[in-house]
């Protein structure tokens, strides 16, 4: 049986479906990935230098870099592609537990999910947080006052550090997050991973955790990942040609 026959009959028996989701989902959405082969970091190592914590908060001209290459950044007019349509798709079917996602994007919600239905280990860019007093607020705000001309734009409640309430190297990840999702991995039937190296700890390790409580393993990648020895199926190619296809239920007195 080939391997896209072999998901197929996985993903249509599946009930429980966790979807674990890297930067290879929002590609086709012009948001370029950070490892793959026109990842940001590929093309130019130095730019991972910049996404270090203590960098940002020690240096000034990291911060004002950071906000002027944010401005322009194609994550703000990025539309959600096939590929988040079709993980939406799965929890209209009844059968999505959740996603955790590596992405700070937002598209998986701007394709319908509920913040509920998206444990974001990573953070979201959609929102900024002052390092001193953990303001939160709209990017878009502090975008605003970017573009009118302020260069480090610092948080107007206590004069503090103002950066994307991502998590940056050097940064803990937020304890609660990162439990819930190895929570939904441990009582999921099947996890399918999708456009993640699954290099990245500790979220790849959600996928180990998921195989050792009985869940069949499916990833979608157009190259090899971490993982691959774990898989109960590889599927290579595109995800926005092969999450939809892999998500339609074919089972007769499915819900469709
Ligand atoms: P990554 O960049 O390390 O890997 C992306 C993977 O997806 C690669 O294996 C690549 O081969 C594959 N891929 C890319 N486009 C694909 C496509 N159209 N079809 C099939 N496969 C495709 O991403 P990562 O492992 O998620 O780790 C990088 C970290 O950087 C993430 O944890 C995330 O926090 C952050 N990041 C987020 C975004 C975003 O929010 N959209 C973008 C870049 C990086």
């Amino acid at each position: 049986m080939i391997d896209i026959d072999r998901a197929r009959q996985i993903v249509d028996a599946a009930e429980r479906i966790v979807v674990l989701t890297g930067a290879g989902i929002s590609t086709d959405s012009g948001i370029p990935d950070f490892r793959g082969p026109n990842g940001v970091w590929t093309r130019n190592p130095a730019a991972e230098k910049a996404a270090t914590l203590s960098h940002y908060l020690d240096d000034p001209r990291v911060r004002i870099l950071a906000w002027r290459n944010r401005i322009d950044h194609r994550m703000w007019s990025a539309d959600p592609n096939q590929g988040h349509a079709a993980v939406t798709e799965l929890r209209r079917q009844g059968r999505l537990v959740a996603v955790i996602t590596q992405n700070v994007d937002g598209l998986h919600q701007a394709a319908g999910l509920d913040d509920i239905d998206v444990i974001e280990v990573h953070g979201t860019s959609r929102f900024t947080i002052c390092w001193q007093c953990h303001d939160r607020r709209p990017m878009d705000e502090i975008l605003e006052r970017v573009r009118l001309g302020e260069q480090d734009p610092p948080c107007e409640r206590c004069g503090g550090i103002l950066k994307s309430d991502t998590i940056s190297f050097g940064q803990s990840l937020v304890p609660e997050v990162i439990d819930r999702a190895f929570e939904v991995a441990g009582r999921c039937d099947t996890l399918i991973a999708v456009g993640s190296t699954l290099q990245v700890y500790p979220v790849a390790g959600v996928v180990p955790h998921a195989a050792n409580h009985g869940a069949k393993i499916v990833i979608v990648n157009a190259e090899p990942t971490g993982m691959d020895d774990l898989a109960d199926v590889i599927v290579r190619g595109s995800i926005g040609e092969l999450l939809p296809d892999l998500v339609r239920r074919r089972r007769a007195g499915g819900p469709n």
